[in-house]
């Protein structure tokens, strides 16, 4: 992979035909750092947000060591750049064959169940070990996520007592619950919520608990979904611990995917055609795209115009866009609205930001598109959950005059007093 100081810099050097995934280790080890720093448990990265060999490098280089895994392959690539790394093969539902190869093979001695029947499966393909963790999902009633993750996978709250029982029994080592109140958890309480409804679960089952994974759904901040502080979140979730009815040595494990790559990586495309406000892109819902088409997200964007040394980023004025991808279908639309220079041509490359997590991961061959290459820069992401000053993210003043009200709430106070106000 090539080093560049910036994108601009890239397009300066090379003016690419195909669409550039640019990676930024450095962005993925402040969100490392801070989970680990902040977050009193275990940090597990969920591998399928963006299962590049750069992330998975630079959490181990920054100290995160453990992953969550739901295939085989996502295994034998952490095996590959993570050796000797902690796994939780957290899939609810895994054929017999992977549970065998992760157990004898790869040592992975924690496996996720929502019925009676996988824990069987797990039971029996691991020859009745004696030396597993066996975690119970549980679905719980949450609000304030933008993906539920909760109708497919799960245990109902009034039949898992009878499987919290059921896997107590199972194993001589250890038992856990987890959940997943959603991605992009837009409220933090959803935590202490969730937490509250495995509390009674376990209560009602009479079992002592060893682990508590409270999963993923952290959020990151995309231009009009600006969540509260971090620090937020990991508040609810040491209130929502401190009320369970576990013991002391109980562990507090989460499972992060989202909030440590979504602000790592951006993607480079180039305008092919212009018709009236849409742009028809080398780049689409086919390749890192996908939520930007699918659930309508509009990612933030910079323009950068011309070749050489001439090169440079064009900023205004603004009006609003929307794209379309190179393949055929017409499902490939992104209708933002992207806000870029009203005079965009064919020929100028647009940046589109925060794509590190479920964007470059995507990535398909449909059609004979799909092929990006990747290059490392060292610039600051579009947005940050975890800069400096808090959150910020850099939204172009006509953009902000459409948005102002999911604009205001970024300026809101950030001291103790705006801090309590927002606890009750
Ligand atoms: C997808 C997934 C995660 C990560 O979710 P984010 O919303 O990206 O944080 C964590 N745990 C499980 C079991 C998942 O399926």
């Amino acid at each position: 992979m090539h080093t560049y100081h910036t994108p601009l810099d890239l397009v300066r050097e090379r003016s690419p035909e195909r669409p550039v995934a640019f990676a930024r280790p450095d962005a993925v080890a402040v969100a490392a750092r801070w989970f680990q720093d902040s977050f009193k448990g275990d940090v597990f990265y969920a591998v399928k947000a963006n299962p590049s060999p750069w992330v998975i490098e630079t959490l181990v280089k920054t100290g995160v060591n453990s992953f969550d895994v739901a295939s085989i392959p996502e295994i034998e690539l952490v095996a590959a750049h993570a050796p000797g790394a902690r796994m939780a093969f957290m899939h609810p539902v895994k054929s017999r064959r992977a549970i065998a190869e992760a157990y004898h093979k790869h040592g992975v001695k924690t496996f996720a169940l929502d019925t009676h029947e996988e824990l069987a499966k797990i039971l029996e393909a691991t020859d009745g070990a004696d030396d597993l963790t066996l975690i119970v999902r549980l679905a719980v009633q949450t609000e304030g996520a933008s993906y539920s993750l909760s109708g497919k996978f799960g245990v109902d709250l009034h039949e898992a007592p009878d499987l919290l029982l059921a896997a107590r029994r199972a194993t001589q080592d250890r038992m856990g619950v987890s959940f997943h109140v959603g991605s992009q958890c837009m409220r933090p309480t959803a935590y202490q919520a969730a937490m509250a409804q495995a509390s009674r679960a376990i209560v009602r089952a009479g079992v002592v608990v060893d682990v508590v994974d409270v999963g993923g759904g952290f959020p990151s901040i995309y231009p009009g979904m600006v969540p509260p502080d971090m620090d937020d979140y990991i508040d609810s979730i040491r209130r929502g611990f401190a009320e369970m009815v576990v013991t002391e040595d109980c562990e507090l494990w989460c499972e992060p995917g989202r909030a440590l790559v979504a602000e790592a990586s951006s993607i480079l495309t180039k305008v092919e055609l212009r018709k009236a406000d849409a742009l028809y892109l080398n780049d689409g819902s086919y390749g890192s795209l996908f939520d930007a088409a699918h659930v309508k997200w509009p990612f933030p964007v910079k323009l950068y115009r011309g070749e050489g040394d001439a090169a440079r980023e064009v900023e205004g004025p603004l009006k609003p866009f929307r794209f379309y991808g190179p393949t055929c279908d017409s499902m490939d639309h992104m209708p933002g609205p992207f806000w870029l220079p009203e005079d965009i041509q064919e020929g100028d490359y647009i940046e589109i930001g925060m794509l590190g997590a479920y964007g470059v991961a995507m990535n398909t061959r449909f059609n004979g598109f799909g092929d990006a290459e990747t290059a490392i820069v060292h610039d600051a992401p579009m947005a940050s959950m975890f800069g400096l000053a808090g959150r910020t993210i850099r939204l172009p003043r006509e953009q902000q005059d459409e948005e102002r009200s999911k604009v205001v709430r970024l300026s809101r106070p950030k001291g103790r007093a705006g801090k309590s106000r927002r606890k009750r």
